[in-house]
């Protein structure tokens, strides 16, 4: 018996230390998504506003276009009327005259407000640009150093693995079975090591008769070992494992 609790206690241990490179191993890849998902939406927000200024650019363009016809136009209708001859048709070319005046000073107007538009907008892109750029150098270096990390993870946690299977091998099967449905839970540990009359697992005072049993287990001989042989604590189930059996105790200085 005592071999095999033995084992049991290894093996909690290892999975324990492995515990936290899992955990590591799990939550890294989603850390280095999460940043490459942080810069494609500053990259996304960076493009709307590109097009934003392309189209303001284009518009600008189109009115600057339509004013030199407006000014040709005009031309046009102040050279109709120092020609016209009635007062009829110099009353109607000094209206096209007016007109025209007022729509040229529109189209000023215009021009001038979305120039002022495209430089507000510039800057924010400029800014934008900047912070972007902060943002991916930021993350590259994060995600490499998180890439890095994890192929250290993954080595280290290969080094802590070492003898579990012979550790697995050496416990009954149910046993194991058990042990891996109880180290799935949050709460509760699979193994408790037992030291006094506490169950580390669950701090629930453990009765005083099964303390003994636990302290004597160690001894317990013969026959195969099933999973019923082995004593768990009454409140959270975890396999008790008396502590001189991982932790041999100290010679008496006497
Ligand atoms: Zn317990």
């Amino acid at each position: 018996m005592r071999e095999v609790l033995t084992a049991l206690a290894k093996l909690w241990k290892i999975d324990d230390a492995a515990k936290g490179y899992d955990e590591e191993l799990r939550t890294l890849p989603a850390k280095i998504e999460a940043m490459r998902r942080d810069v494609e939406m500053l990259e996304s927000l960076l493009a709307a506003e590109r097009t934003q200024v392309a189209e303001a650019e284009a518009l600008k363009a189109a009115r600057a276009e339509d004013l030199v016809e407006r000014r040709e136009a005009l031309g046009r209708a102040k050279s109709k009327a120092s020609r016209s001859r009635t007062l009829k048709e110099s009353d109607a070319a000094e209206r096209e005259v007016e007109a025209t005046r007022r729509t040229i000073a529109d189209r000023e107007r215009e021009i001038s407000t979305l120039e002022e538009t495209l430089t507000a907008k510039r800057a924010t892109l400029d800014e934008r640009e900047r912070q972007l750029g902060e943002a991916k150098s930021l993350a590259e270096e994060e995600a490499s150093a998180a890439e890095a990390r994890l192929a250290e993870v993954g080595v280290a946690r290969e080094q802590v693995v070492i003898g579990r299977d012979e550790l697995v091998a050496a416990l009954p099967r149910r046993v194991v079975k058990r042990y891996e449905k109880l180290r799935t839970r949050d709460r509760f540990l699979p193994v408790s090591i037992v030291r006094d009359s506490t169950c580390v697992s669950c701090r629930m005072t453990l009765p005083a008769q099964l303390c003994i049993e636990v302290k004597r287990s160690e001894s317990k001989t013969g026959g195969a070992l099933e999973l019923e042989d082995f004593l768990v604590c009454p409140q959270c189930h975890a396999f008790l494992v008396h502590v001189d059996l991982v932790e041999p105790p100290a010679p008496d200085a006497g």
